[in-house]
């Protein structure tokens, strides 16, 4: 308790507490390691494991959907096992090993060995990626007033590392081979694990983090512990991800309720239909006060989930776009996956400075007109690529300026919507259910993903040669960039215009 009290006072980093600085950093390399892999990711599928078909295109974007949608999903069972049995120490320890091990695997040329790698790295993401964020949160008292610019900052550390790691992975890649670029991606997790294991050293946890019950968890099932049977079946899970992952292939046909759906595209629509099956359980059995909120909840999560759906096309669909159809100078097509977080780092300041100068005058929109608008920006962010079109050379290529756009505009409907989504949950879902409504949250983003793959597998390209680009590609990204504009500002607007109503039900949150 004694110790408790002392770390809320903590005023090492910045006036916040010195835990902070090493959840930072510990973050940041993480992230390096997760972005710079995801920056190689669709090039090295299209040009190495799935070089020799003639759908590469289409496999490719089958497992970079499925190993999105379990990447996130995994984050809703680590962070139970955190809750229930592990604590956030242990369960950070163990996701970070498991990550790195899958980017080192993933160094190896071999298509076992390619599955095996994001099989651990989705089991690993589940248990680091939400157990840092909680744990952030858990070095502040309730109501802290710090715990938001808290926040701030280690949102911050994940954008430096998304914004250095591709610039560094992708040179590595390029110039030396995709296995070193995977190498680097590796030991910048390993990093991670060095601030996170120095942070313990110090003591500047304090007591947070521990298992929540020592004994339960050292109680001996067949003769092993519950925490040694953890880290045995974490292990273990992996190669049953890899199997899911390389069964990529569609298994209905194309007129049944699973047409065209790979066993992973399955699992995703039977869990979501309880899902939403859940949902409207818990929407009848709550007051009519908390429903109302609760109902902006769920919309807020629907809107995400659509923003990320496009916003996610980045490290699948634009990364092939820009290494066939851009006229790259400065960086190459993989390297151009920094963009997006160099400009949140550019942008995130003027942003939160702007709502709290509207705020001074009573102008700062509320939450369901700020997702509106994000939808908006993003969808005018792939007209302006799809304009790219009419700039294009004799040989298809468009300018760089046009990716440069999208990134920008993209960026800003992120701020728009992201940092302020996380917060709102918190606000409008009643406390008994706000563990499952975060869980929620994070599944938008695995949901986000089975809408990336559907894009992606439209916008595929079939051909013999794996040197496809120029004009042979770029009416069909084109056409594409002009539809997802269509169908994202028409989703904006449609906010927009429900935004009143949906502004009368969130009462008293803004
Ligand atoms: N860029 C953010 C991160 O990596 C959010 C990504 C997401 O939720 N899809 O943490």
């Amino acid at each position: 308790m004694q110790k408790n009290s002392s770390l809320s006072f903590d005023t090492g980093f910045f006036g916040h507490p010195k835990g902070l600085l090493y959840l930072f950093f510990a973050e940041l390399w993480e992230r390096f390691s997760f972005y710079g892999m995801r920056a190689l990711l669709t090039l090295y599928m299209v040009n190495v494991v799935f070089e020799a078909l003639s759908t590469r295109d289409f496999a490719a974007a089958a497992v970079y959907a499925s190993y999105g949608s379990l990447v996130y999903a995994s984050t809703v069972v680590g962070g139970k096992i955190s809750d229930t049995y592990l604590g956030f120490r242990k369960s950070i320890f163990l996701g970070g090993v498991l990550m790195a091990l899958g980017h080192f695997v993933l160094a190896i040329q071999n298509d076992i060995a390619f599955f095996l790698a994001l099989g651990f790295i989705v089991v690993g993401n589940g248990f680091f990626k939400p157990n840092i964020s909680t744990f952030v949160g858990s070095l502040y008292k309730d109501k802290d007033p710090r715990k938001d610019s808290g926040f701030t900052i280690f949102y911050m550390g994940i954008n430096i590392g998304g914004w250095v790691a591709p610039l560094l992975c992708g040179y590595l890649g390029s110039t030396y081979g995709w296995h070193y670029g995977f190498g680097l991606a590796g030991f910048g997790m390993l990093t991670g694990l060095i601030f996170f294991w120095s942070g313990m050293r110090a003591g500047v946890f304090g007591d947070r983090g521990l298992p929540p019950l020592k004994n339960r968890l050292e109680e001996k099932i067949i003769g092993v512990s519950r925490n040694t049977w953890i880290h045995i079946l974490a292990f273990l899970t992996a190669p049953l991800i890899a199997i899911m992952l390389s069964s990529y292939e569609a298994i209905g046909n194309g007129n049944s309720f699973f047409g065209d759906q790979n066993i992973v595209n399955i699992i995703f629509k039977v869990v979501g239909i309880f899902i939403i099956g859940y949902l409207f359980y818990v929407l009848y059995s709550v007051t009519a006060a908390e429903r109302k909120k609760l109902i902006v909840a769920i919309c807020i999560t629907i809107f995400m989930t659509l923003f990320w759906g496009f916003h996610e096309l980045s490290g699948s669909v634009i990364t092939l776009f820009a290494s066939r159809n851009v006229n790259l100078t400065i960086m190459d097509a993989a390297q151009t996956n920094s963009l997006n977080s160099m400009f949140i780092i550019i942008l995130a300041l003027p942003i939160s400075y702007m709502w709290t100068y509207l705020n001074k005058y009573k102008i700062n929109p509320r939450t369901p007109y700020k997702f509106g608008f994000g939808l908006l920006i993003a969808g005018i962010s792939f007209f302006v690529l799809s304009m790219s079109g009419g700039a294009a050379d004799e040989n298809g290529m468009v300018p760089f300026s046009y990716l440069l756009m999208l990134y920008f505009l993209i960026s800003i409907g992120e701020l728009f919507m992201s940092p302020v989504g996380l917060s709102k949950i918190t606000d409008l879902s009643p406390k008994r259910i706000v563990a499952f409504m975060m869980g929620v949250w994070f599944l938008s983003s695995a949901y986000a993903f089975q809408l990336v793959g559907f894009i992606g597998k439209q916008l595929a390209i079939e051909s013999d040669s794996s040197n496809i680009g120029g004009l042979e590609s770029l009416g069909t990204y084109i056409g594409g960039f002009d539809l997802i504009s269509k169908y994202a500002i028409g989703a904006g607007l449609l906010v927009i215009l429900t935004a009143p109503l949906l502004k009368k039900l969130m009462g008293d949150v803004h």
